[in-house]
């Protein structure tokens, strides 16, 4: 493997696209227009500038990582990847166009992966002829810091595409850990229903965003309560995990009205600048 395209610009995708090519790889980087993969390369080059300054990497290496990536705004720039990282936005029928259309641009041996969050692996594989090239490669955010990557074979994903994936996990500084394709898969079965526990914990009037936040952090030694972690996250996809979640594990999981209510309102946590709390 050699060049790796990433599909999605936002915090995940840019967040891939710098340590992969910070491992050495050649990154496409791709969004739906220049805007959008312009500000997904400048978060890069600012976190990359910040480890300069700290002394972390050296001002060439940054200048290197840099040089190796690429901006795109056609899917048709995966003609000459040898692995898709898809990091666009958590919803299917999106995630199957985008796959569909790569099935079609890819050549034969190029590896197609999702960076979903919670949605069948197996279902994704469905939207191309090669589900057997398809796998689930799921970073953890802020990607740059976070040492976990869930791994998610579909039914039918061969041994040796699994180990590539796995070996490049660790190249990237990553910890791997293989998990089964189910829905929310391993973190996000456990930390949405959490997330979502304390959306209702709010809902209901039982305390403010703030002590709900500081309970967790000073109560249970959480390094961030979950009501700022779900703005980290973003809404709109802690929304749609919820959705997964409810839909293929039962009632226990439906999403709280209010957390339905912020994302109608464009409440999507940092990155629109408001959620349960406001930022400049
Ligand atoms: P985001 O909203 O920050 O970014 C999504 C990006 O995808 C946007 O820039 C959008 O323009 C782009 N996009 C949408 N449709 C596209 C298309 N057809 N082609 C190319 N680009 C397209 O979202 P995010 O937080 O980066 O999440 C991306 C994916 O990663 C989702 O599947 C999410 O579930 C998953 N994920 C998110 C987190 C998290 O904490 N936010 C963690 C792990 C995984």
């Amino acid at each position: 493997m050699k060049k790796i395209m990433v599909i999605g610009a936002g915090q995940m995708g840019g967040g891939i696209a710098h340590v992969a090519a910070q491992a050495g790889y050649s990154v496409i980087l791709n969004d739906l227009n220049d805007e959008f993969v312009t500000k997904g390369l400048k978060v890069i080059e600012k976190n990359l500038r910040r480890n300069v300054e700290k002394g972390r990497i050296e001002s060439s290496e940054c200048e290197a990582i840099l040089g190796r990536i690429t901006k795109s705004t056609s899917l048709e720039d995966a003609a000459t990847a040898d692995l898709v990282i898809e990091a666009a936005v958590e919803n299917m029928e999106i995630k199957s166009q985008i796959f569909s259309s790569l099935d079609e641009i890819c050549p034969a041996h190029t590896i197609l992966a999702t960076n979903t969050s919670s949605l069948p692996i197996t279902e994704i594989a469905s939207y191309t002829k090669r589900p057997e090239l398809v796998i689930g490669m799921h970073f953890m955010n802020p990607v740059p810091i976070m040492k976990l990557v869930e791994i998610i074979r579909g039914l039918a994903t061969t041994d040796e595409v699994f180990e590539k994936i796995r070996d490049l996990s660790v190249e990237m500084g990553k910890t791997p850990v293989e998990v089964n394709d189910a829905p929310g898969f391993v973190a996000n079965r456990i930390l949405i229903p959490m997330i979502n526990e304390a959306i209702y914990t709010l809902y209901d009037g039982i305390a403010s965003a703030e002590d709900i936040d500081n309970v967790m952090k000073l109560g249970m030694n959480h390094p961030m309560g979950p009501l700022a972690l779900a703005d980290l996250i973003g809404l709109d996809t802690v929304l749609s995990i919820c959705e997964v979640l409810h839909e293929g594990l039962g009632d226990k999981y439906r999403p709280c009205p209010l957390l339905r209510k912020y994302v109608k309102a464009g409440w999507l946590g940092r990155k629109s600048g408001r959620g349960f709390y406001i930022y400049e």
